[in-house]
């Protein structure tokens, strides 16, 4: 049997919930929860072993990178379902000029864009659906800027279960809205912002009986703290100096946090790199907090950016974020939407492609740098969360209109004549130059 348990949060309180049921906010003061273990005794090189080994494996749940360090998250019962598209095992990439770029500091990229919906949330999805199952749940529901949806959509589909997905009117994209629908989720469009849809979610939840998988959901976070094993892993468990992250909902730095915490603990590591989030400057509540030493969030009404993903004006877990950031030392940073578009382009001459919310941490780390708050030569990883073809309309707003660094799209008439005249300034050389060049 399991011996995980849930448990509030809240110094004042750190109840221990009821077992049976898998409540998202304490019974008792309505803090959040996380989820705890009775860990049995580790040894770790015999544990990395372990897990090395299973990447030789065909088992599903090896092959999967959050079930592949399962020792991690015992939450599964013996007959329990692992509901799992394989996702993690994802790049660990270095960069060539982004580093350059951005400091000069030592930058590697975690690309979680790699998954099987594009993003790392499924990561905390296959984790918190197979929670559900266990559970016997039939219905699930989030709210979201986009990318949960999809991965909830996805991981409902795969278990059998009903998915609502509650969405801001007109504010996620296309590409988003479009996996929802494909994997067969029930999408309700509601409100002008996320974090209207997800007061009014959680408000009718428990009446219409669905099981919220939003991040507030401690099980998402042990599935997505897996990460930090996955990465050291491909580090030869050499810690970082930094592991930056963007911060919307403030889940993913808390899971992280999470994770390395308990590594510590278990002798994995002994330095701790510090966490640095990094938000939008029209969606930066956490970092306008802790920027002014304030010990309360106060949420921002309009969220504005172009980075959807982070556009979250009241982030439901600051409070586990805050901790995290005391604990590991880290810090906090905001960036404009043009700071995010030239990191993007950045990562771009890379190769390396991302939505707009990921490249908000490689902004942040150029500004960082360059206020002297990271050292020049650092080891950073910049943890990349979604995929480039998450968001086409921003690529095609920013990169096909006629800005003269960026006019990459011609629009030519079909006959040669026409195509010399248009490629000649761009390509600049005959084809008889071409082939002198050549000997
Ligand atoms: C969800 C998401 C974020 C924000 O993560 P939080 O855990 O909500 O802070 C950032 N980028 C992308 C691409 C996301 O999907
Ligand atoms: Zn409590």
């Amino acid at each position: 049997m399991s011996s995980a348990y849930l448990q509030c949060i809240e110094d004042a309180c750190r109840r221990k919930q009821d077992t049976k049921k898998d409540g998202h906010a304490c019974a008792y003061c309505g803090g959040l929860l996380e989820v705890k273990y009775e860990f049995e005794a580790f040894d770790p090189e015999n544990m990395r072993r372990a897990w090395h080994q299973r990447r030789l494996s065909g088992e599903p749940i090896d092959r999967s990178g959050v079930w592949r360090f399962r020792e991690l998250i015992p939450f599964t019962g013996p007959g329990d379902r692992i509901i799992s598209l394989s996702e993690g095992s994802t790049p660990l990439v270095g960069t060539r000029r982004t580093g350059w770029w951005a400091g000069p500091v030592h930058l590697t990229i975690k690309h979680q864009g790699n998954n099987p919906t594009g993003s790392f949330k499924d990561l905390g999805m296959t984790a918190c659906i197979t929670r559900a199952d266990s559970r016997g749940i039939r219905r699930v529901a989030c709210a979201s800027t986009g990318n949960t949806s999809s991965s909830m959509a996805a991981y409902a589909a795969r278990a059998g279960m009903k998915a609502l997905l509650f969405v801001p009117y007109r504010q996620i994209s296309a590409a988003k809205l479009a996996q929802a629908l494909d994997f067969g989720a029930l999408v309700v469009e509601v409100g002008d912002t996320f974090d209207e849809a997800f007061r009014l979610l959680r408000e009718i939840a428990c009446e219409l009986d669905l099981y919220l998988v939003n991040s507030v959901n401690p099980f998402r976070i042990e599935g997505q703290k897996t990460i930090v094993a996955e990465m050291l892993e491909q580090r030869a468990w050499q810690p970082p100096d930094y592991i930056v992250v963007p911060g919307g909902n403030l889940g993913n730095v808390s899971a992280i946090g999470k994770g390395l915490r308990e590594l510590k603990e278990f002798g994995f590591i002994e330095k701790v790199p510090q966490l640095v989030v990094v938000q939008a400057a029209g969606a930066s509540p956490f970092h306008q907090m802790l920027a002014g030493g304030l010990s309360e969030l106060t949420p921002v009404d309009k969220p504005d950016t172009e980075a959807t993903a982070i556009r979250i004006g009241h982030p439901a877990n600051w409070k586990k974020a805050q901790r995290v950031l005391e604990w590991s030392g880290g810090f906090t940073e905001s960036v404009s939407d043009t700071e995010i578009f030239e990191a993007k382009a950045m990562l771009a001459e890379d190769g390396v492609g991302c939505e707009p919310a990921s490249a908000a941490t490689v902004a942040g780390v150029r500004k960082l740098v360059r206020a002297g708050r990271i050292p020049w030569h650092a080891d950073i990883v910049c943890v990349l969360t979604g995929n480039q073809l998450k968001d086409t309309e921003y690529v095609m707003r920013h990169r096909s209109d006629d800005q003269e660094s960026c006019q990459r799209l011609l629009r030519v008439e079909p006959n040669l004549e026409a195509l010399r005249k248009a490629l000649a300034p761009v390509v600049g050389k005959s084809r008889q130059s071409t082939v002198d060049s050549r000997q």
